[in-house]
């Protein structure tokens, strides 16, 4: 508050004391005046509250300045009044309420009380001091007001200020901020190691207040090696190698896996340190790279010392981005590694692979060897037996046959060359098959006439071996294509086979279902299940019986014979069985619950035939590899 100088006035001890004889009645009624009017704080005091509450010392004060001449009580009074009054946020008007009131109150006392020429003489005395009291708050209020509003201008600069720096610690922590989203967000998208330092040295290098960032990463020895850097002059960094007996600020962020923050200016303190001038006037800060509590490298990131130094903030954000980079680096290794393990498997498989290839090979080589040697013995073997059933024959008409003995021998040596011969046929039909040149002589006829002429061959041993036989549905299927005489074959080893695996009493169940196209998805066919009661077959063996002289158990215990109970042959019958089938472009297999000789779970045997065949074994197969 600037000081008013306090002025003079006219002395008048009339005045003064007048005004003191008639205070009691006079400053009362000024309270109520000014009470009745004034500020919401007047109105909630009492009227003895009001003159305490600056009015009376007004009062004294204009006594005095009456009664000497000066102003400088009055002066000091008002002042004070105006200053708390301004405090509470008191209007001029609302503070000249108090001189007014006064002033008013004082003539009524004055006009009632006096004379009129008294009167006047004392109001007269009185006016130029109230004017001047009017003077002295209306200057007060002014000085006042002024330096509240310059006070309070000071402070919306300051708070100005601080908004501005708020806002640029903001801004400089959003910045921060992204760069740390950046480069979580990188770590998802890429395994590789160099890829994944080359983003993060370019988003921290981007980041507010830093110019450069390099990653150095340790070798064996131990040796740091910048391995990308990024930002202002970063190819200066690139390729710089640190070697560990060197004292430098970037080792000792390694060695004690704590950030360090260096200053180098040229008014302060030189860096001293072996990469001084790599960091000349900057500020620098190393951060390590640890996983699980293991150095594994350091970030350094840098700016020019005339910038801001890196504040906590930048030092908490560079820690972050480096905690993650480990991690990152961390699962990169992992997957280098899964990688690596996966191309070792990889080749192992490669290698596997060729060698079963290799035996593939060999066992297919050894297949044909095998079918050619079926093949040429059965030829060789067939000219000569063809030669002895001739001489047989002839031999037959020349011996006496009234000579029963005569009579068993031709029979025996009869059956024993028709069991060859049909052996030897049933070899040179496989090698056929195996070649793939069984040609197939198709024409239309019903499946029930195959099934009879299949079951006539075994009419007499069915009821020698007591066997029970049905057969269901077989004349509601339609004729079908086929060569006859080879679904003959087919079915009487089948059935043949049902008989000899099939003990005494036993039952034989053959039943026929049309499978409409509908339901296959390709064209009509006949199903024709061939069920028995016998010893059954191990699921282990359902695929293999169908394989060329594949036999189940030991060969030796099978008695030979082609329809007595267990009389195993040479295991050819079901491998000519499904050549025939598949060359007529349909299935076969077997469902048994397994082997039993003594519950004889039993076995059955689907055949799926299309009602249009194929011509060959081969157009068969053309055709599989076509559809696959
Ligand atoms: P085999 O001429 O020896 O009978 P197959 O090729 O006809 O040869 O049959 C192969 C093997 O399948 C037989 O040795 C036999 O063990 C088994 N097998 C075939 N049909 C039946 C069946 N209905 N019940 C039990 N076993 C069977």
């Amino acid at each position: 508050m600037t000081a008013i100088e306090a002025g003079t006035t006219a002395k008048d001890e009339k005045l003064a004391t007048w005004l003191k004889v008639n205070e009691a009645h006079i400053t009362p009624r000024w309270a109520r005046e000014v009470r009745a009017q004034g500020h919401v704080k007047d109105r909630i005091l009492s009227t003895q509250q009001l003159q305490r509450h600056h009015l009376l010392s007004f009062y004294d004060g204009l006594v005095e300045a009456a009664r000497t001449g000066h102003l400088a009580t009055l002066q000091i009074f008002l002042n004070e009044m105006v200053y708390e009054r301004v405090q509470e946020a008191y209007n001029i008007d609302e503070i000249l309420l108090v001189p007014q009131k006064l002033r008013i109150t004082i003539h009524e006392r004055v006009t009632a009380t006096e004379p009129p020429d008294e009167a006047l003489a004392i109001i007269g005395a009185l006016e130029p001091l109230l004017d001047q009291s009017i003077s002295i708050i209306v200057r007060s209020f002014t000085d006042l007001t002024e330096g509240l509003l310059n006070e309070r201008l000071t402070e919306a600069e300051l708070m100005a200020q601080s908004l501005h720096q708020a806002n640029e610690e903001a801004n400089r922590s959003l910045m921060q901020l992204r760069t740390l989203y950046n480069v979580s967000r990188e770590f998802g998208r890429t395994v590789d190691i160099e890829q994944t330092l080359g983003l993060i040295a370019e988003h921290l290098a981007a980041a507010a207040n830093i110019d450069r960032c390099a990653i150095w990463m340790a070798g064996e020895s131990g040796t740091l090696v910048v391995t990308v850097a990024h930002g202002i002059a970063a190819e200066q960094l690139e390729g710089l190698t640190l070697s560990p007996d060197k004292r430098s600020f970037i080792l000792e962020a390694f060695r004690r896996r704590e950030h360090q923050l260096v200053e180098d200016r040229l008014d302060g303190r030189p860096l001293n340190d072996p990469l001084g001038d790599y960091f000349r006037m900057r500020s620098a800060l190393a951060m390590p790279l640890a996983d699980e509590g293991k150095a594994i490298g350091v970030i350094t990131v840098d700016a020019r010392s005339s910038a801001h130094p890196f504040d906590i903030s930048t030092i908490d954000m560079v820690r972050s981005v480096a905690e993650q980079a480990a991690i990152a680096i961390k699962t990169t290794h992992l997957y280098d590694q899964l990688a690596r393990l996966n191309q070792e498997l990889e080749r192992r498989v490669q290698q596997r692979t060729k060698e079963l290839e290799r035996a593939m090979r060999d066992l297919e080589e050894l297949d044909r060897t095998k079918s050619d040697f079926i093949s040429i013995a059965a030829h060789e073997l067939k000219t000569p037996l063809t030669l002895i059933q001739g001489y047989t024959n002839i031999l037959k008409d020349s011996v006496e046959p009234q000579n029963p003995k005569n009579t068993v021998v031709m029979q025996g040596i009869t059956t024993g060359i028709e069991r060859l011969m049909a052996i030897i046929e049933d070899m040179i039909d496989v090698s056929v098959i195996d070649t793939e040149a069984l040609t197939l002589h198709v024409m239309p006829i019903l499946p029930s006439r195959v099934i009879r002429s299949a079951l006539n061959e075994f009419r007499k041993v069915m009821d020698k071996r007591k066997l029970i036989l049905t057969v269901k549905g077989m004349d509601e299927l339609p004729h079908i294509e086929c060569d006859t005489q080879r679904l003959h074959q087919a079915f009487v080893n089948v059935i043949g086979n049902a008989i000899k695996y099939t003990p005494d009493d036993g039952r034989i169940d053959i039943a026929g279902q049309l499978l409409p196209a509908q339901e296959t998805g390709s064209v009509d066919f006949v199903k024709i299940t061939v069920t028995d009661t016998g010893i059954g077959i191990d699921p282990e063996h359902h695929e293999r019986i169908f394989d060329k002289f594949y036999q189940v158990g030991d060969i030796s215990l099978h008695s030979s014979g082609k329809t007595k109970f267990k009389g195993g042959g040479p295991g050819l019958g079901l491998a000519i069985t499904k050549g025939v089938i598949e060359a007529h472009g349909g299935k076969i297999w077997v469902e048994s619950k397994g082997y039993d000789e003594e519950r004889c779970p039993g076995s059955t045997f689907h055949i799926l035939l299309p009602t249009k065949a194929m011509r060959t074994l081969k157009d068969v197969r053309a055709k599989r590899a076509m559809d696959k």
